[in-house]
């Protein structure tokens, strides 16, 4: 499928997506059970994957949406901006920090610290993808979709250059 100038190739189709959401909610719904949790989702790469998520997951828990900017075209930028958006108060409150994807995990070391300021109880961190060669921080994630290998990818939130969000399943760029 070509998006803009490249052409990518259907790499996680979206039954499998599903599937996996559903373990990763039972899973979290298991462990985060009288916890009370707030679910913080990065925005906008993590948008359909949180909406899906929480619609599976089985306790109380509430879900709000920040905002960082790290990443242009294909390449990331290394520079990693503030949260946005925050207004729940986070002292406290058991925190499932949600994202796309974890590349660098500079993203999510940055969100997390930030986090870390307003004394919450716990944060766990969770990703859809996991970009495992390519870390730069040794940030632990508590629960995770799939570990993929250094390939860009798109569809189910994730974009290039802002189109791509709208695919239910999820595309790499082609070799
Ligand atoms: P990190 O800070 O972990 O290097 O990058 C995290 C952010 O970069 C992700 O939340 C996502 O928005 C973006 N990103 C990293 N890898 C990819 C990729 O392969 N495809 C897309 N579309 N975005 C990516
Ligand atoms: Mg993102
Ligand atoms: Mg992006």
């Amino acid at each position: 499928m070509k998006i803009l100038d490249k052409e990518f190739e259907i790499f996680i189709p979206k039954e499998k997506i599903q599937q996996r959401i559903q373990e990763l909610a039972y899973d979290l719904s298991y462990k985060l059970d009288g916890k009370d949790p707030l679910f913080v989702a990065i925005l906008n790469g993590a948008f359909m994957f949180a909406s899906d998520l929480f619609k599976e997951i089985s306790i109380p828990a509430r879900i709000t949406f920040i905002k960082t900017a790290s990443y242009a075209g294909t390449e990331t930028t290394g520079s990693v901006q503030k949260l946005i958006g925050l207004k729940e108060n986070v002292n406290g409150q058991h925190i499932v920090l949600v994202d796309d994807i974890f590349d660098t995990g500079l993203t999510m070391k940055a969100v997390c610290e930030e986090m870390w300021k307003q004394n919450p109880a716990s944060i766990s961190v969770l990703t859809l993808l996991d970009k495992v060669s390519k870390h730069k921080t040794d940030l632990k994630i508590d629960f995770k979709g799939f570990e993929i290998p250094d390939k860009f990818v798109l569809g189910y939130g994730l974009d290039y250059n802002g189109y791509g969000r709208n695919l239910k399943d999820i595309y790499a760029l082609a070799d």
